[in-house]
């Protein structure tokens, strides 16, 4: 996307220059009423701020609108599915794993299991709920006061430092992060810690998921792997459990009995179970690593100060200083330690327990209007 002005433009100035040589060839009569011509045209057209890039933008409107329109409709089906898998996961570990951890293990797992499944479930309910309900923040559409750095071309309202507009919820965001088509909301200053607290907690637990149940897991692998070699033993008789369920693969008396009373323990119970754990290994697993990614780019970006969007206005901002031989400071960041305090609402040390690591809906610091500019007065910030 970023070639496509580029290539406009070199078009534009392509056929310029050809319309320009054309127009030399032609006779004088003819050349005059073209001009008046081309001049009419242009002149209902024309406007001194057009340039290439308007041109373009112009251009792909019916596609960017399009791709917003999807990812509007999207967002409502991953919300489903987000909350669809999230709970197939529950039903396994309520149904077939709870009752194996309470027969089989001993006080001490039991407690610890029940204990910390618990609350991370309600870790990730509660910060994924808030994340989708919280508004991420808008400036004022009335006239005030409050200093801006430039205006949105497409609300026409002054925007606020850190403050991004956003085309799929068509509006401006203060302190833009992204657009989470996972959340159907915008990541910005009043739902940031939500998202990044639901991003964390679905990790932990999906790692969680997936470490404590790796055992169950290649038990389950080897025993499906038994019956397919005793399905293939029975010339093709498919004893498959959805089979049996359902009544219709056992074609012969034989093969009911056989499969029932043969050597191997194994029940339709057995089967499901086996199944269910290695479905709820692989996703999770799944989830852990790409989640967990995420979520390590996230924490490496509250670390310094920055958001998504910021990332790549900073990075170019830095290349461009650099090149002039400056440093470029990022004015939002405070230092690691009071950038993750700033972003969590810390503010005495009894609210890392209350605030991060219990469910809590305290707003965050400031307006999202105004930022405080590093360095910081003391007793700017409560860190
Ligand atoms: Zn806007
Ligand atoms: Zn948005």
């Amino acid at each position: 996307m970023r070639l496509c002005p580029s290539v406009m433009h070199l078009f534009a100035r392509w056929l310029r220059s050809c319309s320009r040589r054309s127009r030399n060839r032609m006779p004088q009569r003819l050349r005059e009423p073209l001009s008046y011509v081309q001049l009419l045209i242009s002149s209902l057209y024309f406007n001194s701020l057009t340039n290439s890039d308007v041109v373009v933008d112009s251009l792909f409107e019916p596609v960017f609108w399009m791709v917003d329109i999807l990812t509007r409709w999207f967002g409502k089906v991953f919300v489903f599915l987000v909350v669809a898998l999230t709970s197939s996961i529950l039903f396994i570990a309520y149904v077939c794993l709870l009752p194996m951890v309470l027969n089989t293990y001993t006080p001490f797992w039991i407690v610890w299991h029940v204990c910390y499944g618990h609350w991370n479930l309600i870790m990730i309910a509660f910060h994924y709920y808030k994340a989708t309900s919280t508004s991420p923040g808008y400036p004022p559409k009335m006239k005030n006061d409050i200093p801006f750095v430039s205006v949105c071309k497409k609300c026409v309202i002054p925007k606020p430092p850190r403050t991004h507009h956003c085309g799929i919820c068509n509006t401006c965001i203060l302190k833009m992060d992204h657009h989470c088509p996972w959340l159907n909301n915008c990541v910005g200053h009043f739902n940031h810690r939500y998202f990044f607290s639901f991003c964390l907690y679905m990790t932990l637990g999906c790692l969680y998921c997936s470490v404590s149940g790796r055992t169950l897991f290649i038990d389950a692998y080897n025993a499906i792997d038994h019956f397919k070699h005793m399905d293939v033993e029975k010339q093709g008789v498919p004893v498959t459990g959805v089979g049996l369920l359902i009544g219709i693969v056992p074609q012969e008396p034989m093969t009911v009995k056989s499969y029932h009373t043969s050597s191997t323990p194994y029940t339709f119970k057995d089967r499901m179970f086996h199944k269910s754990v290695i479905y709820m290994w692989v996703l999770t697993s799944t989830v852990a690593v790409a989640l967990g990614g995420l979520t390590v780019w996230h924490a490496i970006l509250i670390s310094r100060g920055e958001t998504s969007i910021e990332r790549h206005i900073n990075s170019k901002e830095a290349k461009y200083m650099t090149k002039r031989g400056k440093i470029y400071k990022n004015p939002y960041n405070y230092g690691k330690l009071n950038n993750w305090k700033v972003f969590f609402g810390v503010e005495k040390k009894s609210h890392w327990l209350t605030r991060v690591l219990l469910p809590s809906g305290h707003v965050p610091y400031g307006d999202g209007l105004a930022w405080d500019i590093y360095p910081l007065k003391k007793d700017m910030m409560p860190v």
